[in-house]
């Protein structure tokens, strides 16, 4: 049994959850998220993987996330459960995390350690779960996961998911086994075979999309809030983004009629997800529809070209008080060096709209640190957000330091540095005298993200030991210094399917390093 506090606290959250599913099947699974319900009930690919599973007619999914008090449950050597079955997450046959962005694998780090599992896969026993792993972040570079898991999907994992818990479970979840079966297979990247040679992206069917959520509650960032896929991928080049054309090859647009059928009678507030939701040809069809059905909506990207007043006005409807776009670079030499198509023009509209339609406020966020970036390009945003604040007083800058990340032309850029980010930010304060909010992420942990962004296995060991060591930022320095982690700089190029199997092919000859 759990501890009283942790079940009393699920059963606060599954109070007031509408679509948990409890299902009995001969084969469960635990659906790990490595960071507090909140975030992890937020996740559209989560909730979608847990409707899935669930649809199988043997598998059941139970739900286990990293609890807000994973410190002092860890000191009280109190066991990670879930939330379900209340069952520890350690005696299921097969842990499967979904991990959003690089810094996450700590909180996987701190999962396992609820489970008392080694977080090392090679010091796991054969008879220990598998443990695998999907989600955002293999999508850029899923290496620095690789000491930590059996199996990780890449990319796009809804049917290869599947296919992995049917197969498993075929093969009672023995490690050898199944890494034995999925060794070589296109999507399936085997870290104990592979090493740091990991496979392309993969592509779901469109059978198998769009991606909805099961579960609303009111306890997440996007309270009660039902979400639906509108569109997989983008068809443009923003060459620093890792869903642009060139990953699987562009923009995939659901058709209306179902994104409209999948939306349950008893949501009140609807969020529409897609990497660029407002290049949906019938987006204002599908915002329409619900705005006069009388639902709250909220949409996960708009871009300033796409916008209009018809829509503005819908998204007021919709109950929208901000309106997000992307600026996405500081002047508009470097808008065009990166391949926006966002100019001073279509920002200008939108802080229009916003004042014409009586939104709050118009909220921009950008990168700051491009390569070729100066501190003209700093001047040029104050002179540009100044003249902005005059068509609407209530502007909000969201910045972000520049990372650069694989499967981009950008891959292999060099961090900006912690203090040419921290001189731009003080800059550009200085410039806007208090008169757009700034709210900037942390240059430092920026750094740490393009450690791993550009790391091989040995960052994601670096990682381990900062986490152990107390996680601060002096501990990640120690620690990629001893480990000798450097950027690694390009992929050189993208393997094939062919090279890659035939290179799997042999290293399983050769070894398999799994624990007997
Ligand atoms: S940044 Fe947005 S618009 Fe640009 S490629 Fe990525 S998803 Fe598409």
């Amino acid at each position: 049994m759990s501890s009283p506090t942790q079940r009393e606290e699920h059963q606060r959250l599954l109070n007031d959850e509408e679509g948990t599913i409890f299902k009995d099947a001969p084969n469960r699974v635990a659906l790990c998220y490595p960071s507090p319900y909140r975030a992890a009930m937020s996740s559209l690919g989560y909730q979608s993987i847990y409707r899935q599973v669930n649809e199988c007619e043997s598998l059941a999914a139970d739900r286990a996330m990293l609890p807000d008090d994973a410190q002092d449950m860890l000191k009280r050597g109190e066991l990670l459960h879930t939330m379900e079955a209340n069952r520890p997450v350690a005696h299921y046959s097969m842990l499967a995390f979904s991990v959003a962005y690089e810094l996450e694998i700590a909180g996987v780090i701190d999962c396992l350690r609820l489970c008392k599992l080694p977080p090392l896969a090679t010091e796991r026993p054969a008879d220990a779960p598998l443990v695998i792993a999907g989600g955002p972040l293999t999508f850029s570079n899923p290496v620095p996961l690789a000491p930590f898991f059996d199996i990780i999907i890449v990319g796009e994992g809804e049917e290869l998911f599947l296919e992995l818990c049917t197969v498993a479970a075929k093969l009672g979840f023995e490690r050898r086994r199944v890494c034995e079966h999925f060794a070589g297979k296109a999507g399936f990247y085997l870290p104990a075979v592979d090493a740091d040679l990991c496979p392309p992206i993969a592509q779901a069917s469109m059978a198998s999309l769009p991606a909805r959520s099961q579960i609303i509650t009111p306890n997440t960032e996007l309270r009660s809030m039902f979400l639906t896929e509108v569109a997989r991928g983008c068809s443009r080049g923003c060459t620093y983004c890792v869903m642009r054309r060139s990953t699987n090859g562009g923009m995939r647009a659901i058709p209306p009629e179902e994104v409209l059928a999948g939306i349950p009678s008893h949501a009140s507030r609807v969020g529409l997800v897609g990497a660029a939701v407002t290049d949906h040809p019938k987006i204002t069809e599908i915002v329409a529809h619900l705005v006069d059905r009388g639902l709250e909506i909220g949409i996960s990207s708009l871009r300033a070209d796409k916008l209009d007043d018809n829509f503005v006005s819908l998204l007021g409807r919709g109950g929208y008080r901000t309106l997000t776009v992307a600026l996405d670079a500081p002047s508009q030499r470097m808008r065009s060096e990166i391949e926006r198509v966002t100019q001073e023009r279509h920002v200008i509209r939108c802080a229009e709209m916003v004042r014409r339609h009586k939104l709050h406020t118009l909220k921009l966020y950008m990168i700051l640190g491009l390569p070729g970036e100066t501190d003209g390009d700093i001047d040029e945003l104050v002179d540009f957000m100044m003249r902005l604040h005059k068509v609407h007083g209530k502007i909000a800058l969201g910045i972000a330091p520049f990372v650069a990340k694989r499967h981009t032309p950008l891959d292999g850029e060099p961090f900006a540095g912690i203090s040419v980010v921290e001189k731009r930010l003080k800059r550009l304060r200085k410039g806007l005298k208090g008169q757009v909010i700034v709210r900037p992420t942390s240059a430092r942990w920026a750094w740490v993200e393009y450690m791993l962004a550009q790391g091989t296995s040995s960052a994601g060991l670096a990682l381990y030991d900062a986490h152990l060591a107390g996680g601060r930022f002096a501990d990640y320095k120690r620690a990629f210094k001893e480990r000798g982690c450097e950027p690694t700089g390009p992929v050189a190029r993208v393997l094939s399917s062919a090279e890659i199997q035939r290179s799997k092919r042999e290293a399983l000859r050769k070894r398999l390093v799994v624990q007997q």
